[in-house]
């Protein structure tokens, strides 16, 4: 199962590229801009093999239960990643919360957008998530209790907001990144979570588009995981 996530990524690229093109073209992005992709970077990583196997559901393992986890886990290894960088993201060095091509605006609870800066945008959607994970109601810990209707959006919303700040260092802060030698870990969690976002339908196919150069570069420079290797030669 966990093999047609990374079909599903490697599907992204032609449904993206027609829709990057359009943006690139529009925006007048440079791919020389992104320094992400050169493959000095991209082939570095803190680990391989095993990102597949994390993805995948554990056997008897309820699966919202598996999501509640991992959007915990999620949420606190990018927490750790922006705080790294957060003193160089600043209002006056990011007025706009710009991820991969697009400049994001915050919608309040009563649906209204707003422009702001990355940091502002970074401190809203943490207390959205704090709020999302630690609402006893909405993702329960206690066994008897079960997951609500509300929870999958929930969740989905979490992931939405972690592929933006996650999108936000690798387009705004890169540089920084790889001078404090964190571009390993974040091209890791960043395979780690596009996985595992695409296993479990959380991400939203034209968001997962806005990166898919990213990925399929990831996905194409990893030094042939087994798991990998094995969907490879299946197909
Ligand atoms: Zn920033």
């Amino acid at each position: 199962m966990v093999f047609q996530a990374v079909g599903k990524l490697l599907g992204y690229k032609n449904r993206g590229k027609s829709i990057n093109k359009e943006k690139k073209e529009k925006k007048g992005v440079i791919e020389s801009e992104k320094v992400y992709l050169e493959p000095r970077y991209t082939a570095a990583r803190i680990m391989d093999a095993d990102i597949l196997m994390l993805v995948a559901l554990p056997k008897g393992l309820n699966v919202d239960e598996w999501l509640a986890s991992n959007a915990s886990a999620f949420y606190n290894h990018v927490s750790l990643l922006y705080g790294s960088i957060s003193e160089f993201c600043t209002i006056s060095s990011c007025p706009t919360m710009k991820a991969w091509s697009i400049q994001y605006q915050w919608t309040d609870e009563r649906g209204r957008k707003r422009k702001c800066s990355a940091p502002q945008y970074a401190d809203y959607a943490a207390s959205i998530i704090q709020k999302i994970l630690t609402d006893e109601d909405l993702v329960p810990t206690k066994h008897c209790k079960e997951f609500p209707k509300g929870f999958r959006p929930a969740i989905q919303k979490t992931f939405r907001f972690l592929f933006h700040l996650l999108g936000h260092i690798y387009t705004c802060h890169y540089k920084t990144a790889v001078m404090l030698e964190l571009h390993p870990h974040m091209n890791t969690l960043y395979l780690h979570l596009l996985l595992f976002c695409a296993e479990f339908d959380l991400l939203d196919s034209k968001e997962m588009a806005l990166s898919e150069d990213l990925t399929t570069a990831l996905i194409r420079s990893s030094p042939a995981p087994k798991t990998l290797g094995n969907h490879q030669r299946n197909t």
